[in-house]
């Protein structure tokens, strides 16, 4: 069948065996659109302040079900920014978990505040909002969960937390484009959302770019004037008012989304529904097929859609079960291991072995294994036939 072979085989990267992400499939699905969106760019020669980012941030707001999306040139720089507008700095402590990537912590300390870790959930593992509630001091101005591996944490509980003690929410939604909560898109449960575009995750960009969503319109001004040195939009994208004075209203960064990357990601988030869709039918094979093994599974909490950026099994004895995966061609990773207390940046903070037990156990077991949209049938059967063979 000439169709699957398109969409699946002569697409694939060059490189051998089942990938965690492929970056090249991505590429030649969208051949055509991707190169004349490019070259679109290139031609028109606006390369700075043009059309495409407001375009990519109107039609990702679209998608996102929020009012407004801001570009940025990471998923980092739209925790930063976003930190940033709402007003947290020096003196605040904001309080997230240690299982994330190191952007989520290292984005509250580049604004000034103090991070505060709470353990997570044995679940999800996401953040614990009970034990968020006992780390809430008169100096906690806002809470940063992350929707771990693409499942939403707890936002009920954590919004209402949030309201009871004033405070903002920041959602970590990197990993978790497409996840929702009783139908409520991640990423509107907070006051803002911020999503990566690293070139492995769910809209990767080629290269680097992130986005953040909220419905409030002058937090968004906001976030867009941070991360354009601190002069609003309106007056660089200038229509032939060129020349006219700068008007600095306060002190930004360069941290915005650019235009080739704005005009890739658009040609891609016309598939993004598809690709989210191709990882949940994978990842509901999986734990189909593993579900008589001692694997341990993946959880999708009631009401709640996972889109599995990672699906991340536990197993006892990781090691062999990586070498094996390898043996048979597949690619395999352990995501945020160790974690960020045990990391020799954050030895300073003075947190030990068993401060985060949770996590601890979590990150020691854990496995990634391919889900993307790029593994197509015949490798979704090697890699279930390897791991089920293992772990029987
Ligand atoms: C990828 C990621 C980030 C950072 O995004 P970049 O685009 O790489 O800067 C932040 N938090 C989480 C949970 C991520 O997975």
């Amino acid at each position: 069948m000439t169709s699957e072979r398109r969409k699946g085989t002569d697409l694939r990267s060059p490189q051998d065996g089942v990938l965690m992400s492929d970056p090249v499939w991505e590429y030649r699905s969208l051949k055509r659109e991707i190169d004349g969106a490019i070259a679109g760019v290139l031609e028109r020669g606006l390369l700075d302040w043009g059309p495409e980012v407001p375009a990519f941030e109107e039609a990702f707001a679209r998608w996102s079900g929020v009012a407004y999306a801001v570009g940025f040139n990471s998923g980092m720089a739209a925790l930063k920014v976003a930190l940033k507008a709402l007003g947290v700095g020096p003196g605040d402590e904001v309080i997230t978990v240690p299982n994330s990537d190191i952007s989520t912590t290292s984005a509250i300390h580049h604004v000034g505040a103090k991070s505060v870790w709470v353990d997570v959930e044995r679940d999800t593992m996401t953040m614990d909002p009970v034990l968020v509630e006992e780390a809430i001091t008169e100096r906690t101005k806002a809470l940063l969960p992350v929707h771990l591996y693409g499942h939403p944490a707890d936002m009920k509980a954590i919004c209402e937390l949030a309201s009871k003690y004033r405070l903002f929410v920041i959602e970590d939604a990197c990993l978790a484009v497409g996840a929702s909560i009783d139908g409520r898109p991640v990423g509107r449960w907070g006051d803002v959302g911020c999503f990566s575009h690293a070139p492995s995750k769910h809209l990767g960009a080629c290269g680097s770019a992130g986005t953040a969503v909220t419905d409030d319109e002058s937090l968004a001004e906001r976030m867009r004037l941070l991360a354009g040195y601190g002069e609003s939009r309106q007056r660089k994208t200038c229509d032939g008012k060129a020349g006219q004075s700068q008007h600095y209203v306060a002190e930004g960064f360069n941290e915005r989304m650019d235009e080739l990357q704005a005009s890739i990601l658009s040609v891609k988030l016309s598939r993004l529904g598809e690709w989210v869709a191709a990882r949940r039918a994978n990842a509901g094979a999986y734990s189909d097929a593993f579900r008589a093994t001692g694997i341990r599974l993946p959880i999708e909490r009631p009401g709640c859609r996972h889109t599995y950026r990672n699906y991340i099994i536990r197993v006892s004895r990781r090691e062999r079960t990586q070498r094996a995966l390898a043996d048979a061609g597949i690619a395999s990773g352990q995501v945020y291991v160790p974690p960020l207390h045990l990391q020799p940046v954050y030895r300073r903070l003075g947190h030990k072995r068993g401060a985060y037990p949770v996590t601890e156990e979590a990150c020691a077991t854990l496995l990634s294994v391919p889900v993307g949209p790029h593994v197509s049938p015949a490798q979704r059967k090697l890699v279930i036939r390897t791991l089920a063979r293992l772990e029987a």
